[in-house]
């Protein structure tokens, strides 16, 4: 009877120990449906006018839990970290030969925990990526993936980059805007959208090197708002660099215009006494004479409002004479903004060395 009640309650201690146990066994058949990557495709698209590649990555069942992070600048890389994931099939590395990505890294770091590791061609910015899941296509013969989509930076073609201006503030001021359309070309080509085109290219390149770019304006606007006077308008643009105390420089860009139609080239301003606004004009003007190859017309001095009553170091560039039928020509295309637009950063790189 003693012996019985003892098997009994070893029994009743077995049956307790296995209902502890049950969290235990569900974990391990968890386990067992541990995502396993079995799909690899990358393809290249257009989206609105940005040159976007698609990278998926498919598995064999949905609900993935993952995480980003970024090395953005130095490596150039965006990482997925993946929980109870493992490579499966996949190869270790995936050379891409793309404009945008070079290669894919596929590796598990710990048990169950798989990486991936996409070098980027271009630094690695908020809004040049996109990391989501899609649900199985059966129609296309997709499983359930994840997908990185990787955009070309904005401004169009590899945005480019340049040294030392990381952690600097820029205040760019792209001349004219809205109801001031600013010199207008002999076949119609406005001063106001040749400036936005460069200094929208010029933030593009900026921001990939690092750099903290404020714009006077974005979009086809007057700064101010629309029939202020000139003053207003041109104080607005100023205020935009003022009022934020981290702005290192101003810049401001702007086609030239005269009645002869053979009048040509390039030159770059400063406000007379500023030693460091005539270093800026000096250096924006031999990055300019380089890249493009028009006259030179010089380094020189005005009292341009926003030069003058800008903050800081500050200066005013006349890209070319929108004019002239020639430079016209040059300063609606949209190679020739690129390079000038790297000048510009090239100069601004060298004025932070
Ligand atoms: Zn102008």
């Amino acid at each position: 009877m003693n012996t019985l009640f003892r098997w009994a309650s070893l029994a009743g201690a077995v049956l307790l120990a296995v209902l502890m146990l049950l969290p235990g066994t569900t974990e391990a058949a968890r386990h067992v449906q541990d995502h396993e990557l079995n799909y690899f495709q990358t393809s290249e698209k257009t989206v609105d006018g940005r040159k976007v590649l698609r990278i998926e990555i498919g598995m064999n069942h949905d609900k993935l839990e993952y995480k980003v992070s970024t090395k953005p600048y130095l490596a150039k890389q965006l990482i997925i970290d993946m929980e109870n994931t493992v490579p499966g099939e996949l190869r270790k590395t995936i050379t891409l030969k793309k404009d945008l990505a070079s290669r894919v890294r596929i590796a598990e770091l710990q048990r169950n925990h798989t990486q991936v590791r996409i070098d980027f061609a271009n630094d690695v910015q908020e809004g040049n990526y996109k990391v989501y899941t899609l649900e199985r296509d059966r129609k296309a013969k997709k499983p359930y993936r994840l997908v990185i989509d990787i955009f070309e930076s904005e401004g169009g073609g590899a945005a480019g980059s340049v040294g030392t201006v990381r952690g600097h503030t820029i205040v760019l001021d792209a001349g004219h805007g809205g109801s001031d359309s600013g010199a207008v070309g002999p076949t119609g080509a406005a001063e106001k959208d040749v400036t936005l085109a460069v200094a929208k290219k010029l933030q593009a390149i900026l921001q990939n090197s690092g750099a903290r770019v404020v714009m006077t304006r974005t979009k086809d606007v007057d700064v101010y708002g629309p029939n202020s006077s000139a003053t207003q308008e041109l104080q607005a643009r100023c205020n935009v660099a003022n009022f934020d105390p981290s702005s290192d420089i101003f810049v401001s860009i702007h086609c030239n215009s005269f009645s002869n139609p053979s009048a040509s080239g390039m030159e770059t301003y400063y406000f007379a006494g500023s030693r460091q606004g005539r270093k800026l004009a000096t250096l924006l003007n031999e990055e300019l004479d380089k890249e493009m190859g028009l006259v030179n017309r010089g380094v020189k001095t005005a009292n341009f409002y926003v030069i003058k009553h800008t903050n800081m170091p500050s200066s005013l560039i006349e890209l070319a004479f929108i004019s002239n039928y020639r430079e016209e020509k040059l300063l609606k295309s949209n190679t020739y903004q690129q390079k000038m637009a790297m000048a510009i950063a090239r100069a601004i790189s060298r004025y932070f060395r």
